[in-house]
């Protein structure tokens, strides 16, 4: 029997997996999450001998359970294959007493190429499936990451369309330019004056305006979504969690059996949910810990049991986790309240309401494997420039605020439990935040020499997609006000 999917709003929708990949969103504004977190199928001893498309299909046909096999196989060996610059897709490396999982070896240099690479093929294997007329308009915010790694997959992918917001005056320099120069006929990128929340809040309000939906539907177009609401998005995400142990079993660092934590750098809860759902799987982990910077949002609903998101937006040097409004907890709640669509709807309207809601103690005793930290800008700094010195090993600001967050977490609980970092960036795409922290001296060389001096300190070679937009004409120079959104998706698609 199929696993179905439902929405976190409203218990009464329910979907197969094919078609929440297609959807994105549920129409009442949930997120779709699997009736039942299935089991991993494979003992854990097994996983020390399989490869990262091996580990995947075992991870993913547990979720996607009305995909074929062969369209699974399918979609896994079309992603994962030489867009990685590295055959183990991802690779796990000790440094400083810990393990760093390098999410960044993808199209983009950021992690989410991990779960990007494989969503086009899952979109338009689920558009087949289900004997889907319209062209899919892929409507995407990003907080600078997420815009990137879309538009690389779905550039030039028969019967889609992709449409990215990005916060103008939000995003590394680096993280622009790849954006802007996009290639392809059916992408377009557009800057908003605003903030990711608005960018977010904003694609939101697109998808739950049903006039517009049928305006759509009338001129041969549907939306979709390639953030992480979208399962789609999420199951890919829960596979490197289950390969990082395998590979920890393999070298003998731990045994079978015997649990890791998990580090986090976190924005819009994506990632981390996935390792939740990986343990949930029976992926032997003990904490998760969820690293948040200067938009500390997150830490403080962890110590307190209250979500409140009326405070400063804070622009940091990690760009990719500036976020208020972290989407995935939708479904953390949804599960400490007991898989409870109503009480879940009840506290999404307190927040989107008044900006905050709070939780029972009986919810927060269910997510007591959730530790909450956070990192300044000048702890994630000297965090960088510290690695740096002892080791050799260079850290994006991201991966910088979960491991500063780790070290203040061990010395203070003293667990010495094997630690897996998620290294989401490649230092290249951060390139002027971390060349200033290991060395003042680097302060206000241009962009590019920088990234070629970080190339011979670190002795690693430029990854190609820096190397790409070097030279690339910017394509995309469209600026907006965040209430002009609707009006630019229609113009893109020649909706009058
Ligand atoms: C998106 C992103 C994050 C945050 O991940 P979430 O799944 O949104 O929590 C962290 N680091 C980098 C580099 C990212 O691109």
């Amino acid at each position: 029997m199929d696993l179905m999917f439902r929405s976190t709003r409203n218990a009464e929708n329910r979907v197969t997996a094919s078609q929440a990949v297609l959807k994105g969103l549920a129409e009442d504004g949930g997120l779709y999450v699997p009736e039942q977190l299935p089991k991993l199928d494979v003992p854990v001893e097994a996983l020390a001998g399989m490869n990262y498309h091996e580990t995947a299909y075992a991870v993913m046909k547990q979720f996607l359970t009305d995909y074929t096999e062969e369209e699974l196989k399918y979609c896994i060996s079309s992603a994962y294959d030489e867009k990685f610059d590295t055959e183990e897709i991802v690779p796990l490396k000790k440094a400083d007493g810990t393990y760093y999982l390098e999410l960044f070896h993808g199209a983009t240099i950021a992690f989410k190429d991990m779960a990007l690479s494989i969503l086009p093929y899952l979109m338009t294997t689920a558009a087949k499936k289900n004997q889907e007329k319209n062209e899919i308009v892929i409507l995407t915010a990003t907080s600078g990451d997420t815009g990137k790694a879309a538009l690389a997959g779905f550039a030039d992918v028969p019967g889609t369309r992709i449409i990215v917001f990005y916060p103008k005056n939000g995003v590394s320099a680096v993280q622009e330019k790849q954006m802007v120069t996009q290639k392809g006929a059916n992408t377009c990128v557009i800057g908003i004056r605003g903030n990711f929340d608005d960018a977010q809040s904003g694609v939101k309000k697109l998808f739950g305006d049903a006039e517009l939906g049928k305006e759509l539907d009338r001129s041969g177009f549907c939306f979709s979504s390639a953030n992480s609401i979208n399962i789609g998005r999420l199951v890919p995400q829960i596979v490197y969690y289950v390969y990082a142990y395998g590979r920890l079993l393999k070298s003998g660092e731990l045994k079978a059996g015997e649990v890791m934590n998990v580090v986090v750098p976190t924005g819009n809860f994506g990632n981390i949910l996935a390792a939740f759902y990986a343990k949930n799987m029976g992926l032997p982990i003990g904490r998760l810990i969820c690293a948040s910077n200067e938009n500390r949002v997150l830490f403080d609903f962890f110590e307190t049991g209250v979500y409140d998101r009326n405070r400063e937006f804070i622009l940091t040097s990690s760009p990719s986790m500036d976020i208020l409004i972290s989407s995935n907890l939708e479904r953390l709640i949804f599960r400490i309240a007991g898989d409870n669509a109503v009480e879940n709807a009840k506290l999404m309207k307190q927040l989107s309401e008044s900006g905050s809601y709070s939780i029972s103690e009986e919810m927060r005793e269910r997510m007591k494997d959730f530790i909450g930290g956070y990192a300044t800008q000048e702890e994630t700094a000297e965090e960088i420039g510290r690695v740096y010195k002892e080791t050799g090993y260079v850290l994006d600001t991201h991966t910088a605020v979960a491991s500063c967050v780790y070290r203040k977490y061990r010395d203070r609980s003293g667990d010495g439990t094997a630690a897996v970092v998620a290294s989401t960036a490649s230092p290249y795409k951060f390139a002027r935040s971390v060349m200033e922290a290991i060395d003042s001296k680097y302060c206000g060389m241009d962009d590019f020499a920088l990234i070629d001096e970080l190339s011979r300190i670190s002795g690693t070679s430029v990854p190609r997609a820096i190397e790409e937009i070097r030279n690339a004409p910017v394509l995309h120079d469209k600026v907006i006000e965040k209430d002009q959104m609707e009006a630019a998706v229609k113009e893109f698609l020649g909706i009058k």
